[in-house]
């Protein structure tokens, strides 16, 4: 099986780079599969897991927060204002992350609170449920 290089990078630096076989990503207008050699394209992507899937049939999933997939037939690079690694995610964080939010939804605000408040409950459940499996 042909694989392709991926490389998932946010403001921090560096959060995966690998040769993988297939990417799943979840762009706003809908999830797609990508294999190597695919044409170019660029699509935003949605808060939500990257599934990278080995030639070996093992997975490793990522949460990203949104950003860009770039596709080129031997390089994929997603770049995102946050991505981690299944296993860098602290679960207690993003509970605590997630209860905030949905406190701050509770209340009475403007839209902008709101929408921010949204996003933040998005961005703790994608990664609660990619530390879980759950994707
Ligand atoms: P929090 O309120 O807990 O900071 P957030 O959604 O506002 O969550 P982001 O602004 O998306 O956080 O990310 C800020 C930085 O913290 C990024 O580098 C991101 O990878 C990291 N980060 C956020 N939440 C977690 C988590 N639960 N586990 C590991 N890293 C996290």
């Amino acid at each position: 099986m042909k694989t392709v290089q991926v490389n998932i990078v946010t403001p921090d630096g560096p959060v995966y780079d690998s040769q993988v076989a297939m990417v799943i990503a979840k762009t706003v207008s809908g999830e797609i599969g990508v294999l190597a050699g695919h044409i170019p394209m660029v699509a935003p992507l949605s808060i939500g897991a990257v599934t990278l899937k080995k030639e070996n049939g093992s997975q490793e999933v990522v949460a990203v927060g949104g950003g860009f997939i770039e596709v080129r037939p031997d390089q994929i690079s997603i770049l995102a204002p946050s991505a981690e690694v299944a296993a860098d995610i602290d679960l207690a964080r993003a509970k605590e992350a997630a209860a905030r939010a949905e406190q701050r939804l509770q209340k009475k605000q403007d839209d902008i609170d709101f929408k921010r408040a949204q996003l933040a409950l998005q961005r703790a459940i994608n990664r609660i449920n990619v530390h879980e499996g759950n994707i």
